[in-house]
């Protein structure tokens, strides 16, 4: 039987109109949440990232305002900029669009928001609340790998859980999310021994590589719960044909387009999992989702008050 389709965007949708009736109460209470986002340069990926957030907040009823320091801005120029956020009442979340150039100290950057506001939950004191398993901002895209376990009801606690990749943003702050709902998890990376045997013991598997369909059937215990982060764009068709020959749709997408989206995870591992996110429509539009939730929560605790929006 193929695996239940995990739908990110209905789950997405379900967050953004819980975090719009926080907002409208919080607005009627005189309180709008406030976004800062900072976008250096003209890299297209970050301007395209960028333009959803600001979009996504307008239609959530976040006031949000965009500062685009220059390509050649100084780690001190963006160290002022991030004083005057920090220092301003007004703003809730401060946002650092990465990849920042590099003539910037990216890590001095981040370490310089302030942690209330810190809505991609980078800082390193972020990083220790979650670490230790206390309330805190917790990075996006993990926050929205849990949204979608919970409100789809996967079992965590005492499950299996094996998650690949082991980077800041996704790897490592999952695998703490996973530990502090009770799941047994191993982190695994490029240098782990027999990835295929360790990930087959995963009644959780989480794929976030960046390798294009590497997580391939042999890698998934029947009945899993597969979550694939990855997003890569295949352009080469030898490539295309190990992942979708025969599939009609995504034919018509790489003839058209010349490229096409694809996860870590390997098409055909939807005839073994359980459970499986897809790529597009999986992980993808929780990060956004997330970072609206994040700039709420980050207003309710600055002002005093718990959330009202669910969390990971
Ligand atoms: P990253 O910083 O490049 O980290 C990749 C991780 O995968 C590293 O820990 C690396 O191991 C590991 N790895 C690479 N090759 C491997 C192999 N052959 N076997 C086992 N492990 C291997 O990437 P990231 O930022 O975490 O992102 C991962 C993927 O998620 C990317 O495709 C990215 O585009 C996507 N992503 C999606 C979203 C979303 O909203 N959906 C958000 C963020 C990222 P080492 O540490 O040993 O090098």
């Amino acid at each position: 039987m193929p695996a239940v389709i995990l739908d990110g965007n209905k789950i997405a949708s379900e967050i953004r109109a819980e975090v719009a009736a926080a907002v409208k109460t919080m607005t009627s209470a005189g309180i709008q949440p406030g976004l800062a986002v900072v976008l250096v340069g003209h890299n297209p990926a970050s301007e395209i990232y960028v333009r959803g957030k600001v979009k996504s907040s307008e239609e959530l009823g976040i006031r949000s305002e965009k500062h685009t320091p220059p390509e050649n801005v100084s780690t001190e120029e963006l160290l002022r900029l991030i004083a005057d956020l920090n220092r301003r009442d007004e703003i809730d979340g401060i946002l650092v669009q990465l990849p920042l150039p590099p003539q910037v100290d990216a890590k001095k950057i981040l370490r310089a928001v302030d942690p209330a506001k810190d809505v991609d939950g980078f800082h390193p004191m972020n990083v220790g609340f979650l670490s230790t398993n206390q309330p805190g901002l917790v990075p996006c895209t993990p926050a929205g790998i849990m949204e979608i376990l919970k409100r789809s009801r996967i079992p965590i606690a005492g499950q299996e859980a094996v998650v690949v990749g082991r980077s800041d943003i996704v790897g490592k702050p999952t695998a703490m999310l996973l530990v502090n709902a009770n799941a047994t998890v191993t982190i695994c990376h490029s240098k782990t021994r027999a990835l295929p045997a360790v990930c087959r013991r995963a009644d959780i598997l989480v794929a976030a590589i960046g390798r294009a369909g590497m997580i391939t059937r042999e890698f998934v215990k029947p009945g899993a719960t597969v979550i694939d982060v990855g997003m890569n764009q295949v352009t080469d068709r030898a490539q295309f044909e190990r992942l979708f020959a025969g599939n009609a749709k995504r034919e018509e997408t790489f003839r058209t387009k010349g490229s096409t989206l694809v996860g870590d995870v390997h098409p055909e591992v939807v005839e073994v999992a359980g459970a499986i996110t897809p790529v597009p429509g999986g992980v993808g539009p929780m990060t956004i989702a997330m970072l609206m939730s994040n700039t709420v929560r980050a207003a309710q605790l600055r002002r005093g008050r718990e959330s009202a929006v669910s969390r990971a």
